[in-house]
C-alpha cells in the first residue's frame, strides 16, 4: 500500500492526523456491550487531555471519527488558550441497536481507567445522569456532575461568553454614552443561552431569543423580558450582537452575507463552517469573538474543580476577558482574522515539534475530586 489517498474512500487518515499531529486514536469495541466509538487524544503537551464524551447516532463510522478528531482538537486549543495545564481529547460513542447502554458505559469506564489518567472525561451531547453514574463505576477519571460546589457548568460557560462579550462591545464602540441599549440576538436558549440571556438582561441588554423549541424560547422570552423570534430569522436580526449558542456551523457561506450585526460573540462550539468563514466575518467588518475562547468558561470550571482543587473560578472566568482582548490586539497587529489570531495564540502553548517523548505531563496535577493522585509518569 503506498501513503497518501486512500483511493477507495477519500479519508486521507494519516494525512489529516500528521497536519494536526493527533497523539492517539483508540478505536472501543466490545462485542459484549455493544459499545463502538472512538477515543481521540489530540495533545498531551500541556497536561492529560480533557473532554466530554457524547453519544449518537452517526450516518456512518467515518461521520463519528471525524467528530472525534475535530472535537478533540478544538478543546486542545480550548485549553491551550485558557492557559489551562491540560490537553486535549473526545470521545464519541455510536448509539446503535446492538447497544447494551449502561454495561457499554461501565465498560468505556474501565478502558478510561486504563488509561490512568492520560484522559479525564466529562458530560456531552446525549449523556444522561445514569450514563455518567455507569461510567463513573468504572473509572476515576471523569468530572461528575452535579457535584458539590461545582455549581452549574452551563452557568460558568455563560458568565465566560459575557466577559467576551464586553471586551467585544468596547471594541466596536457599542458602550459609548448615549448609545441606547444593546440589543443581543440569541440563537438557541438551551442550558448556557438561557443562562447568558439572563446575564444581558441583568445587564439592561435588549434581547431577542429563538430557539428550535418554541416553547423553551417563548418561557426565556417571558422570563428575560425579551422578544421571540421564530429560529430561522434570528441570525439575521437587526441587532448588534449575534449570540450562536446553538450546534456548530451555524456562521457559513449561506449566513454571512445576511447578517447585519457589528458583533459575534456566542458559546456554541464550532460555529465557524470553515476557517475561512473567519476571514469572511473579518472583510465584513463584523467583530468575531473565537468560540473556543468564549465559550471555555465551563471547562475552566472543570479543570479547576475536579483537577486543581478550587472552589471559586469566577476570576479565572472573568481573565476571558483579558485574552479576548489580546486576540483582538494581535488580530490588528498582524493583519490577521480574530479567529485565526486565536488559533496561531493557542498554538504558541503548543509544541510545535512534538516526540512521543514530549507525552510526558506533571503528575501532580492530575488529583482528581474522588480519588487519589496519580505518581506515574507516561
Ligand atoms: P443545549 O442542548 O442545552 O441547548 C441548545 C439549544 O439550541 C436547544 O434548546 C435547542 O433546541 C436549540 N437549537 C438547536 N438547533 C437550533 C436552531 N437551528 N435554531 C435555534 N435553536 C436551536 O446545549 P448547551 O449545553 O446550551 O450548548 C449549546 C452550545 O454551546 C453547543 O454548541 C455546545 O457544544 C456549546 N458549549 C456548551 C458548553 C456547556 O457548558 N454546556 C460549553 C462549551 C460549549
Amino acid at each position: 500500500m503506498t501513503a497518501g489517498k486512500n483511493a477507495q474512500s477519500g479519508f486521507d487518515l494519516f494525512e489529516r492526523l500528521s497536519a494536526s499531529d493527533y497523539e492517539q486514536i483508540v478505536v472501543l469495541q466490545n462485542r459484549e456491550t455493544g459499545l463502538r466509538g472512538f477515543l481521540v487524544i489530540h495533545d498531551t503537551t500541556l497536561g492529560p487531555a480533557c473532554g466530554g464524551v457524547r453519544i449518537k447516532s452517526y450516518a456512518s463510522e467515518q461521520e463519528a471519527l471525524d467528530d472525534a478528531l475535530r472535537l478533540s482538537r478544538a478543546m486542545t486549543y480550548k485549553a491551550s488558550l485558557a492557559g489551562l495545564p491540560c490537553g486535549g481529547g473526545k470521545t464519541v460513542l455510536i448509539e446503535h441497536a446492538g447497544l447494551r447502554r449502561e454495561a457499554a458505559f461501565e465498560s468505556f469506564g474501565a478502558y478510561v481507567e486504563s488509561l490512568q489518567g492520560r484522559y479525564f472525561c466529562a458530560r456531552d451531547v446525549g449523556i444522561t445522569e445514569p450514563d455518567l453514574a455507569a461510567l463513573a463505576r468504572g473509572t476515576r477519571f471523569v468530572g461528575r456532575d452535579p457535584a458539590p460546589g461545582l455549581g452549574d457548568v452551563s452557568e460558568h460557560t455563560a458568565i465566560g461568553v459575557c466577559h467576551s462579550l464586553r471586551a467585544c462591545l468596547e471594541e466596536a464602540g457599542l458602550r459609548k454614552e448615549g448609545r441606547g441599549r444593546v440589543r443581543v440576538a440569541i440563537q438557541g436558549v438551551g442550558s448556557v443561552g438561557a443562562w447568558i440571556a439572563r446575564i444581558l438582561a441583568r445587564e439592561g441588554m435588549d434581547l431577542l431569543v429563538a430557539d428550535a423549541d418554541e416553547a423553551r424560547a417563548s418561557a426565556v422570552a417571558r422570563e428575560v423580558r425579551g422578544k421571540m423570534l421564530p429560529a430561522s430569522e434570528i441570525l439575521q436580526a437587526e441587532a448588534d450582537v449575534v449570540a450562536p449558542c446553538a450546534l456548530g456551523g451555524a456562521l457559513n457561506r449561506e449566513t454571512i452575507p445576511r447578517l447585519t450585526c457589528r458583533v459575534v460573540c456566542g458559546c456554541a462550539n464550532n460555529m465557524l463552517a470553515t476557517p475561512e468563514d473567519g476571514d469572511a466575518l473579518a472583510a465584513r467588518n463584523i467583530l468575531y469573538a473565537p468560540d473556543f475562547l468564549a465559550n471555555a468558561g465551563g471547562l475552566i470550571r472543570g479543570v479547576e474543580y475536579f483537577m486543581l482543587g478550587r472552589a471559586d473560578s469566577l476570576p479565572s472566568l472573568a481573565s476571558i476577558y483579558d485574552r479576548t482582548r489580546e486576540v483582538f490586539r494581535v488580530s490588528k497587529e498582524r493583519g490577521i482574522s480574530t479567529a485565526r489570531a486565536a488559533d496561531q495564540l493557542a498554538e504558541a502553548r503548543l509544541k510545535p515539534r512534538k516526540t512521543f517523548r514530549d507525552l510526558a505531563w506533571r503528575s501532580e496535577l492530575h488529583e482528581v475530586h474522588n480519588g487519589p493522585a496519580l505518581t506515574h509518569k507516561t
